[in-house]
């Protein structure tokens, strides 16, 4: 049942079609401008109080016209001297107005405009007041379409600073900033959420003000990060997300309290049946885990290590211990070709270890879907691995105890409340390859345990890496094609040309074809537009060795493990980012045989780019490179393409505000702890903190909700 929102919020749960200004088709845009809400809804009031400006307008500058500059926006006081309508019959000519004052004359330029109303606004021998952008045109200074004409009056309520919004084609900025304007004045003054003396000590102005301030700013200074009212926004969102977070992972225990012990057979089995030992941190992570498990609390664990570090078998280890004790796990993955690859490799232990397995990705359809969907309902499927996207869209389980949610690099930040809520008390297991900053992972998961895997598994080389201009391609190709006849397995991977995957796959077929034309037959193609079919036998034929080279997109760059692969050709490392590079190639250096790593780049290199190939070329230490990567990444955000919005929230910003995430997550702490279902004063009054934020469905968890 879906809890009561309190009335005083209700003016911000309307649609914004009840904004002034705002009727069914500017509805439209703006909901193309904001998209669906938390809850997938079209934006409401509330959604536009979060729509921040990104700049300022300022029209505080009166220079007259003779010394306004080209360009720049200036408020001018004119008298209306004449009208110059088009010619008649050629209406691609302007209509234009002429003004003056002391220092000059200016043109003011309309197209396809209405006469009548250029007359009413501007009658001749009135003062008239324009702002708006001049530009000067031999010689002279013109201002086209003025972002405003009015009279005296309206003059003194002009806004001289306006706000500039992130926008989109066909909604004028007026239109957005008097709806803005509107959602901003219908926000009454509610109750104050946050603990009193921080209040007191970061001199914060309350909800309404900071919101009120932040879209009627006084200047670009008011729209930093740092300022107190976005400072106090941020906390607002950064607070919510964390309560949220805090208040299902206390409802969880509650409600949870199930031990999952097993008794160890399948564990044994499955060690059985290795080729290898466990590592020590592997051993280690897998003890962690099953004290976890065996506790009555929910597990929510992140296991962190490098790529080749053995963690799909921590993972089976821990799906192991669930599935002795009579539950249910689910493996996700990022891509349908990981999931197909882990329950390939996963199969001959699970079926050593007696499990129930089965694939559920968008290619089981028809009568194999429901057939799975109804196996996994009724529990004869023990161990179901698929895409992230196929658990999201209502699979039941009979009893899921364990999600495992594999991220690989590609930290995602979404709806995880609704992934914990698929089982009654299933535990979740998060497996990363690149040391994820504290930040984010109290973004998105609020409180966290990590495991980690500080070692590779016993007997694997180093990876050699070169970086070689393009030019040397051919050399390049000559010395592949030697080491094929030798034996070797051949990744080649194509550039990132542009964030398109048609134009990608375009690239990697050009490739394969000269490629299969110096080579020969032994040449294999993957790339992201291939049908999922195509995709896999290609995998296979290169697993096999019926191709020894294969020519690839960045899809293989997630956990694609083909272990006596021995060199990975990177054309154009220039293209591609540090984590990238890493991912890829950890696609060798997994068996026994010393590996190769080959950049190819285009010089010259500009100097984040040569940074990045000199610490590939320097260490294979993904903690490194994460830290390096930031560093690089850094000096990128100095030079203007910041990049630090956390994801899935709307203020709050890494690097100034990711303090805020560790005081929150205390504050939501011990809000949870001391006002369990938020019914004090200040509880009640965080509750419309959450629906203001669309973390509400955290209320439906309170017993008093
Ligand atoms: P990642 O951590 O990147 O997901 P994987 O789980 O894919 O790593 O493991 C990489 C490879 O290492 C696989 O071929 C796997 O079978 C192998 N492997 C895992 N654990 C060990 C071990 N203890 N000793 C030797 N090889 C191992
Ligand atoms: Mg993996």
């Amino acid at each position: 049942m879906p809890a009561m929102r309190p009335d005083i919020l209700n003016p911000l749960f309307r649609s914004v079609t009840s904004l002034p200004g705002v009727g069914p088709k500017v509805g439209e845009m703006i909901s193309r401008l904001l998209g669906l809400n938390a809850a997938g809804e079209p934006p409401r009031v509330v959604d536009l109080l979060f729509h921040m400006p990104t700049g300022v307008i300022d029209r505080r500058k009166q220079p007259g016209i003779a010394l306004s500059p080209e360009g720049a926006i200036v408020t001018l006081a004119l008298r209306i001297d004449r009208h110059q309508p088009p010619p008649p019959g050629n209406r691609k000519q302007p209509y234009r107005v002429f003004g003056q004052d002391e220092t000059g004359e200016i043109a003011l330029v309309f197209f396809h405009a209405e006469t009548a109303f250029l007359e009413r606004t501007m009658p001749v021998g009135e003062t008239r007041y324009v702002s708006g952008r001049v530009e000067w045109f031999n010689g002279r200074p013109q201002m086209v379409h003025p972002d405003h004409v009015v009279d005296r009056d309206g003059f003194e309520k002009l806004p001289m600073i306006e706000p500039v919004y992130p926008m989109t084609a066909g909604l004028a900025r007026k239109t957005l900033a008097r709806a803005i304007r509107g959602a901003v004045d219908s926000l009454p003054h509610l109750p104050e959420w946050f603990d009193a003396p921080l209040l007191a000590q970061r001199s914060w102005p309350d909800f309404h003000d900071a919101l009120d301030a932040s879209h009627t700013p006084r200047g670009a200074e008011d729209l930093a990060a740092t300022s107190p009212a976005l400072m106090r926004l941020a906390y607002d969102e950064i607070l919510a997300s964390q309560l949220a977070l805090a208040l299902t992972r206390a409802n969880l225990r509650r409600a949870s309290g199930r031990a999952r012990v097993g008794d160890g057979r399948m564990r044994h089995a499955i060690v059985e049946a290795l080729p290898f030992s466990l590592t020590a941190s592997q051993s280690q992570a897998i003890a962690e885990i099953e004290t976890d498990l065996v506790a009555p609390d929910r597990m929510l664990r992140l296991l962190q290590g490098d790529v080749g570090s053995g963690k799909t078998l921590v993972a089976l280890m821990a799906a192991a211990i669930v599935i002795e004790s009579g539950a249910q796990v689910a493996l996700m993955a990022p891509t349908e070709l990981l999931a197909r690859q882990h329950a390939k490799s996963l199969a001959p232990l699970a079926e050593a270890a007696g499990m129930r397995l089965a694939v559920l990705t968008g290619r089981e359809k028809g009568r194999e879907r429901v057939t799975i969907l109804e196996r996994l309902a009724e529990g004869a499927i023990d161990l179901v691995v698929g895409t992230h996207a196929v658990f999201q869209s209502g699979v039941e389980f009979r009893d899921l105890g364990l999600a495992v949610v594999d991220e690989q690099h590609r930290f995602g930040v979404h709806q995880r409340l609704a992934l914990a809520g698929k089982g009654a008390a299933t535990d979740i297991l998060v497996m990363t390859a690149t040391p994820i900053p504290r930040t984010l992972v109290l973004a998105a998961f609020g409180d966290m345990d990590v495991s980690k895997l500080t070692e590779k598994p016993a007997g694997r080389r180093p990876i050699e890496t070169r970086t070689i201009p393009l030019e040397r391609l051919d050399e390049v190709v000559g010395r592949i094609a030697t080491a094929i006849e030798g034996g070797a397995k051949v990744y080649w991977v194509c550039p990132l040309v542009e964030e398109s995957e048609e134009v990608d796959a375009a690239a990697a077929e050009a490739r394969f074809a000269e490629l299969q034309a110096t080579l020969g037959a032994a040449v294999g193609l993957v790339h992201g537009r291939m049908k999922a079919a195509d995709k896999d036998a290609a995998m296979l034929a290169f697993q096999r060795g019926d191709t020894r080279l294969l020519v690839a997109t960045t899809v293989i760059e997630v956990g694609v493990d083909v272990p006596d692969a021995t060199i990975i050709v990177i054309e154009h490392a220039e293209r591609f980012g540090l984590a990238q590079l890493h991912q890829l190639r950890g696609r060798v250096g997994r068996g026994s045989k010393p590996s190769t790593c080959l950049l190819l780049y285009r010089g010259p290199l500009g100097e984040t780019a040569h940074g990045r190939l000199a610490i590939m070329r320097e260490t294979e230490d993904g903690f490194r490179i994460a830290e390096e990567d930031l560093r690089l990444r850094g000096e990128g955000d100095l030079l203007g393409t910041k990049q630090s919005g956390v994801p899935g929230f709307r203020i709050a910003r890494f690097e100034e505000h990711g303090a805020l995430f560790e005081i929150a997550r205390q504050d939501a702490r011990l809000i949870v702890e001391r006002d369990r279902d938020l019914i004090s004063e200040r509880g009640k009054a965080l509750r419309l903190l959450l629906y203001l934020f669309g973390r509400d469905e955290a209320i439906r968890l309170l017993r008093a909700g």
